[in-house]
């Protein structure tokens, strides 16, 4: 199965990338676009958070909701974007014109890539040594890690988004990573003319 662009990951970073590229699906230039997400979700430490202090969330929301809403919120408004549920990569492979991607279950080829997994260690896919650094913004005893990006570009079509991009951990942080990824990826499919996605009040 081919994607255009497939997101590794289903936390903050993750989600928040896969609901700005699938608000954008309905432009012209992205006509015929395939955009899917992994979203394994059981290791995100949103599972675990309490979040007060997000501007737009409602003080004493859990991260566990957060998660379940915004997968919600993918499926109802963003069909298009095929959701992957019950697999973990373990294996990337680049071959000459794509990526491949193989999980516990099946493998799969995309164009781009987005890896929005998290900073914990250790990092379980296979073929990513070679960008694999210590967190530059997170304290050295806690050894977490990130991939060397441009701002989060780790080589050409592939990304990297949230805390493994070597943001500190932070829910806004962490989603605005992921919605930045997202509208690089839109401008780059707008033959590199700026672009973003914005609703209106009519
Ligand atoms: C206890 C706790 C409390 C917190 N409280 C706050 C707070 O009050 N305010 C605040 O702003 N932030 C808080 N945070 C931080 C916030 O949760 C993180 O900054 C944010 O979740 C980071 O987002 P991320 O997308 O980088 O990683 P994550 O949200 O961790 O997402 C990574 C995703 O990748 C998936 N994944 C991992 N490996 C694979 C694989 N091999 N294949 C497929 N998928 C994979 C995981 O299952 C997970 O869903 C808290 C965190 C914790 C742990």
């Amino acid at each position: 199965m081919g994607f255009d662009a497939l997101i590794i990951g289903g936390g903050a970073a993750g989600l928040s990338c896969a609901l700005v590229l699938g608000s954008g699906l309905s432009k012209p230039y992205c006509a015929g676009k395939k955009v899917g997400i992994i979203a394994h979700q059981r290791a995100s430490h949103l599972s675990s958070a309490l979040i007060n202090n997000a501007l737009g969330i409602q003080t004493g929301t859990s991260g566990k909701d957060i998660l379940m809403s915004g997968m919600q919120k993918l499926e109802t408004f963003y069909p298009e974007v095929e959701i992957i549920q019950k697999e973990k990569v373990l294996k990337m492979a680049f071959l000459e014109d794509k990526f491949e991607i193989c999980t516990n279950k099946n493998c799969y080829t995309s164009k781009l890539v987005v890896l929005a997994t998290g900073y914990g260690k250790p990092f379980t896919i296979d073929g990513l040594e070679n960008y694999l650094v210590p967190h530059s913004k997170s304290k050295p005893s806690k050894e977490r890690i990130q991939l060397t990006n441009n701002d989060h570009l780790v080589i050409p079509d592939l990304y990297v988004a949230g805390t493994l991009a070597g943001h500190r951990s932070q829910y806004a942080i962490a989603c605005g990573s992921g919605a930045a990824v997202a509208t690089d990826i839109l401008t780059l499919w707008n033959q590199g003319e700026h672009t973003k996605v914005h609703d209106k009040v009519r």
